[in-house]
């Protein structure tokens, strides 16, 4: 079964094209994100790192080069960079990120992970504990070897899985239910999961990740147990299984917040969880890019007693079979 992929919509991520051009495309790239950290630690930029290439950056940059008698071209080439010291230096993949190293790299791979749904708990170019567990935590989603050490796969699994996992729409989600993501997307051990799941107690009201029609309300046989399916706009679907109790008729119309159900251990779950699936145009996606809140899962992303729809992409919810945890 292949990963599914979304339209690569990521530019510059990792490449060496140094930002600070004004980018039509207004793509997010890890070497602005590591533009801005070392400008903000500067005072120059006051704003929130985003790895796009603003006014905000730019205003930055050229103030910085102003500042340092460099030709004030608003673009982060190697003598901006050199001039940035520690910050600015070393280039991305150079050399395996680990524990204790500093600069520009890890400030990249920082917001990598952030863009992953792996992220720190912030941007500072210093491979901390907290960069550490991230990157053990995307390790293990990934499937890769746990090492802590941000070398040359891990990096492009990071590149890839950004260029296939950044939300290219308008479209987000609210999460359905409050919680931390113990078992994220993706592969691991060989199996894919298809959706997240949230912990909660029986019982947890579930609300609708956004405006849609309920398209399905009902038992599934194939192990998602009590299902509920919104249909949304622009060819998305959120599920919501194991409910222990449907609130939500088909064709009733919901918006963000519309309780659907309540947490349960229906189908195959062996216990409470919300298993939450995005799909486009039944495929499905990796929901984390696109929720609204953040979703930090502070737990190993390993097959768990309570993993399901390992392997599925069955999108008729009457028929839909969820794999087992291995
Ligand atoms: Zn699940």
């Amino acid at each position: 079964m292949r990963c599914a992929r979304i339209a690569a919509v990521l530019g510059v991520v990792g490449g060496l094209s140094l930002v600070a051009t004004s980018s039509p495309a207004r793509a997010a790239s890890a070497n602005v994100a590591a533009l801005q950290v070392a400008l903000k630690a500067l005072g120059l930029y006051p704003s929130a790192i985003d790895g796009i290439s603003g006014r905000l950056t730019r205003g930055g940059l050229r103030r910085f080069q102003r500042h340092k008698r460099l030709v004030v071209d608003g673009i982060a080439g190697p003598r901006t960079r050199h001039a940035l010291g520690r910050r600015g230096r070393p280039r991305l993949g150079s050399r395996p990120m680990s524990s204790g190293r500093r600069g520009w790299d890890v400030a990249a791979l920082q917001f990598l992970l952030h863009v992953r749904g792996y992220g720190p708990g912030g941007f500072d170019g210093g491979f901390g504990p907290n960069t550490r567990r991230a990157v053990v935590r995307f390790q293990r989603a990934a499937g890769l070897a746990v090492d802590g050490v941000a070398g040359p796969s891990t990096l492009r699994a990071l590149r890839h899985r950004t260029s296939s996992g950044v939300p290219s729409g308008p479209v987000r989600f609210l999460r359905p239910i409050p919680g931390q993501i113990t078992d994220g997307f993706g592969w691991v051990g060989g199996r894919r999961h298809t959706g997240v799941d949230i912990p909660a107690p029986e019982g947890t009201p579930v609300g609708a990740a956004g405006r849609g029609v309920v398209a399905f309300a009902g038992w599934n046989d194939g192990g998602y147990g009590n299902l509920v399916v919104v249909k949304h706009r622009l060819g998305f679907e959120s599920w919501y299984a194991h409910l222990s109790r449907i609130a939500a008729s088909e064709g009733e119309a919901v918006v963000g917040g519309t309780r659907i159900g309540y947490v349960g251990s229906t189908g195959h779950a062996t216990g409470p969880h919300l298993h939450f699936e995005v799909r486009h145009f039944g495929t499905p996606i990796d929901p984390v890019p696109r929720l609204l809140l953040s979703a930090e899962p502070d737990r190993p992303l390993t097959c768990r007693p309570n993993a399901d729809a390992w392997g599925t992409r069955d999108s008729d919810p009457f028929v839909a079979r969820f794999g087992r945890c291995p």
